[in-house]
């Protein structure tokens, strides 16, 4: 672990076993840091935080820092990819193009910003001693030590996403990644040293959700940022509000793709495809419910079960491989008794429908047809896994209270060029991004977080700023 600029074992000793999902076999041991070590992290983390090294550091020098380490990200990208791909099972084009690229774009993105945070100035209306004049201005100030704990999914690139804001606005910042993944967060903390961050201002705690709990009700943290389940999502929530600790919360998802009638269903067919399978499905916003316009139902539900059936499944680092394993064996037992469940409750397996008899955690693309409008778990439930599930609909109506008819509202899609019925699904649908005629396109300048269970605040751009900062009002008599 990273505390303080050192490299530690937990104070108990214990550690714990990191896995090859490909393979089943063991790959690392990482100390298994507990409320000691977050304790020590995070006093390291607010001693960084009121040192003139960090406090008094010109913006300026902390976008060169961020730079610096988007360059180290870039000049370590394949190393990064293999660990990251070895660790989650992802495919190695994925892990290089999307985690690794990202983490770089995404430094370099928040870089930016730490030079252009700024504040307003206002005129002052309240009645005044004669002669008094006001001048009235906001500016922002770093939120503090923030608590950053993330999920399995995107393990370097959701750390990047945290980091790199709080960073561009002057916060330290303790990390807890998840316990299958610690490998790319430890590697990073490695790059961040070498960037010339100063001792303390990124600490580095692996551990399970007991560091993860014991982070989130340290009275030393100012901010909590979580990315993972809703479920864990509303402790933190519960916890953050009983001390008043700012938070944000980016949960699960059960994210409709909408495809209307005037769509071609080749697109259609591709693009389902896509939004369900890539990184296994286990994506916050994966298209795990799609609805098609009846008059191409059947087609498009051929369609993607032939893609499904088609694929080829192997370990991420083999090129041939078309989609990896789950991360571990408790996901891979989860996904598989979602889609027996489905499969009880009267839904029809088209394609896929179980878990490969193999080494490693592979489960086959999975596509549920659910012709009958049943009110199914597998519809209700956030599976994470590679299983979408088709319903047909007639009008927009009802496809529109269908789409809406879910705890959460993170992500959704519209495919269709009807100008009319796509702005009226924009309109309608709740849902923290909407796209359309494409899904899963996430850009660090556009805002990102749920409606609904899906999560509290949104991240990226200005948004993620905001949320890093504390709104100051400075009021100047003369
Ligand atoms: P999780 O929410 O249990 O874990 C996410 C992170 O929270 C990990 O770092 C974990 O150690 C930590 N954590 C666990 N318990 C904690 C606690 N009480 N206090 C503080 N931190 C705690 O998610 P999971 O078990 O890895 O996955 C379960 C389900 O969550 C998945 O099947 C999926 O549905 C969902 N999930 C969603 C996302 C997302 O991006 N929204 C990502 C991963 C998982």
């Amino acid at each position: 672990m990273l505390i303080d600029g050192q490299w530690r074992q937990a104070a108990s000793g214990e550690t714990f076993a990191v896995f090859d999902p490909a393979t089943g076999q063991t790959i690392a041991h990482v100390p298994s840091g507990d409320a000691a070590d977050v304790d020590a992290a995070v006093a390291s983390a607010r001693q960084a935080f009121q040192s003139a090294a960090w406090r008094d550091m010109m913006p300026a020098q902390r976008e060169r820092l961020l730079l610096k380490l988007a360059d180290l990200v870039e000049r370590h990208g394949d190393e990064l990819a293999r660990l990251e791909t070895l660790n989650n099972g992802k495919l190695l084009a994925f892990a290089q193009g999307l985690d690794v690229g990202g983490s770089a774009q995404w430094l370099r993105y928040m870089a930016g910003w730490a030079t252009k945070i700024d504040g307003q100035t206002f005129d002052i209306s309240m009645p005044h001693p004669p002669g008094t004049r006001y001048s009235a201005s906001t500016r922002r100030a770093p939120v503090g030590v923030v608590g950053a704990i993330v999920p399995w999914n995107f393990p370097l690139l959701m750390a990047v996403w945290k980091i790199a804001p709080a960073l561009a606005c002057g916060c330290t910042v303790v990390l807890k990644p998840a316990e299958e993944t610690p490998l790319t967060a430890i590697r990073l903390g490695e790059l961040a040293l070498e960037a010339g961050f100063p001792p303390g201002v990124f600490n580095v705690v692996t551990g399970d959700g007991v560091a993860g709990a014991a982070l989130v009700a340290h009275p030393g943290v100012d901010k909590i940022t979580f990315t993972g389940s809703t479920e864990v999502g509303r402790l933190i929530g519960a916890r953050c509000g009983q001390d008043i600790r700012r938070v944000s919360l980016e949960l699960g998802g059960k994210s409709p793709v909408v495809v209307l009638d005037d769509c071609d269903p080749a697109v259609a067919i591709q693009g389902a495809s896509a939004a369900i399978f890539f990184n296994q499905g286990q994506v916050c916003t994966a298209g795990s419910r799609l609805y098609v316009s009846r008059r191409h139902y059947d087609h498009v539900v051929e369609g993607i079960a032939r893609v499904a059936d088609a694929m080829v499944l192997g370990s991420g680092l083999d090129p041939a491989s078309q989609m990896g394993p789950l991360v571990s064996a408790r996901h891979r037992d989860k996904v598989v008794g979602m889609i027996d469940t489905s499969r009880r409750e009267g839904a029809e397996i088209v394609a896929g429908g179980a878990e490969v008899q193999r080494d490693g955690y592979f489960v086959r693309p999975t596509v549920v047809a659910n012709s009958g409008s049943r009110d199914l778990e597998i519809v209700r439930e956030e599976v994470f896994g590679p299983v979408v599930v088709a319903m047909p609909f007639d009008d927009l109506d009802a496809v529109l209270a269908a789409a809406n008819q879910s705890a959460y509202g993170l992500g959704a899609s519209v495919w269709s060029n009807n100008l009319r019925a796509v702005q009226r699904l924009v309109d309608g649908i709740d849902a923290g991004t909407v796209w359309v005629n494409c899904h899963n396109v996430i850009d660090p300048n556009m805002p990102f977080g749920g409606y609904k269970a899906s999560g509290v605040g949104r991240e990226h751009g200005r948004s993620a700023i905001e949320s890093y900062t504390e709104l100051k009002s400075v009021c100047m008599a003369y």
